[in-house]
């Protein structure tokens, strides 16, 4: 077996804080972000193949086909950046990506601990309307629960802050269908392998990411 590597899987509803705290979480574990939405937004944005590809399903909210899914996600652990492992925001999230994780990770270890925030599904709506993201560094604001110091500018670079097209109300409630149906069985597939640990996302951010270092004792 090679060298163990660390990958930690963020489990939990669209809007549940999972990107919020990836970023938070990849100084104090020196650990990349790999979070599957940013790559396909990366790659709409420059209007590559795949972002024409994955169009038609992000603006419904369905999910991008698994076959492209799962080889842009090998490609992205073979970056010299993932050489100790990732922080997986958004990937798995279904059984077949989740199998198909298990064996990509295999000689390093397989995967080491399995995050579930928790979050009401009235605030996930309240998250995901009130989300603001900058055009330049994707980092992610709330209007009411995280505001950038000046209303619509990026507090890091000074980026344009934007709503994502995905974020309309109609898309987020087929976005919760989605999750409920395909990503939510993942909580029991990832209990069953002892890998589950639940955290309170109902709290403010600082408090998820306290919980979340302690348990990953970073
Ligand atoms: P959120 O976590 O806010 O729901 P993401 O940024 O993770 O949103 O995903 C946005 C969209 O990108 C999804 O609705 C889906 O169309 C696509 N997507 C992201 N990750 C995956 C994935 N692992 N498999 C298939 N589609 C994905
Ligand atoms: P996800 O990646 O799971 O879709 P995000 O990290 O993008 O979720 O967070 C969704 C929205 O909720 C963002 O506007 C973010 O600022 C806000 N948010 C994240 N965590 C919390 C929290 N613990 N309390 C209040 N708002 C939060």
């Amino acid at each position: 077996m090679a060298e163990k590597r660390m990958f930690i899987v963020l489990l939990g509803a669209p809007g549940a804080g999972k990107g919020t705290q990836a970023k938070l979480l990849e100084e104090a574990a020196q650990l990349p972000q790999i979070s599957t939405g940013d790559i396909f937004r990366f790659n709409l944005k420059n209007q590559t193949e795949l972002g024409k590809l994955a169009k038609s399903y992000m603006d419904t909210g369905a999910l991008v086909p698994d076959e492209v899914t799962i080889r842009m996600v090998e490609d992205r652990l073979q970056q010299p950046d993932a050489a100790r492992g990732a922080i997986m925001d958004g990937f798995p999230r279904n059984l077949v990506q989740a199998t198909a994780f298990d064996l990509m990770v295999a000689p390093y270890g397989g995967v080491t601990v399995v995050p579930m925030i928790g979050v009401d599904d009235e605030e996930v709506i309240r998250r995901i309307t009130g989300r603001r993201s900058c055009k330049s560094c994707g980092a992610i604001y709330h209007v009411l629960y995280n505001p950038p110091k000046v209303a619509g500018v990026c507090d890091k670079d000074g980026g344009e802050l934007t709503q994502r097209d995905d974020d309309r109300e109609e898309t987020v409630r087929n976005r919760l269908f989605v999750y409920y149906k395909q990503t939510a069985p993942l909580i029991g597939y990832y209990y069953a392998k002892g890998l589950l640990a639940e955290v309170d996302g109902m709290q403010p951010i600082e408090d998820v990411a306290a919980a979340l270092k302690a348990l990953l004792k970073v």
